[in-house]
């Protein structure tokens, strides 16, 4: 099966709390293992940023997980395609939180100052994961 790799935007819902992030990531970490997916999640107050790569059936189904769930709306599909290689081979879900998301950082990869993922191409939000890869702890 094809290495894929995926990344959308979205905007954080009505039943989004407080402590959502741990159980999104608890429970992200836990299925990804299983299918061997890995990537990154960016977290601010008011999006999110995610990168998934992996099995391409698996990628897919993940994705249509995601886009079932109400703890976020508005999923916008940045970057969809075939990879020779994994980037975040380290992390079943590394997590960026929007501390780590300097102003420097958005304005390099986006036309604001502050942290809006629906702001950026594919590409450029695909560079900023990057960029932002060596911050994010293995686990
Ligand atoms: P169930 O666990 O049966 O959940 C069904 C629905 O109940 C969910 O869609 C959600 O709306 C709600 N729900 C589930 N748990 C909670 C909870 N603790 N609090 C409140 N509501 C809840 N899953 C992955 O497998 N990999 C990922 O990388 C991943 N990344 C995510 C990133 C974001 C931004 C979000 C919001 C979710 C992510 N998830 C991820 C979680 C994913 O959406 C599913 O909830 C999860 O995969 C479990 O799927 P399920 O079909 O077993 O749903």
């Amino acid at each position: 099966m094809f290495l894929t790799r995926l990344i959308y935007a979205s905007t954080i819902g009505d039943n989004f709390s407080q402590h959502s992030i741990e159980g999104i990531l608890e429970a992200a970490r836990c299925k990804n293992m299983k299918h061997n997916i890995t990537g990154v999640l960016c977290f601010n107050c008011d999006y999110f940023l995610q990168c998934l790569e992996g099995p391409r059936a698996d990628v897919n189904e993940t994705y249509k997980r995601i886009l079932n769930d109400d703890r976020h709306h508005s999923v916008v599909m940045l970057d969809y395609r075939e990879i020779d290689s994994r980037d975040f081979s380290d992390w079943s879900m590394g997590y960026v939180p929007s501390s780590t998301i300097s102003v420097p950082i958005n304005l390099k990869f986006s036309e604001a100052a502050d942290f809006n993922p629906y702001l950026m191409s594919g590409a450029s939000a695909y560079m900023m994961l990057k960029a932002l890869k060596q911050s994010v702890p293995t686990l």
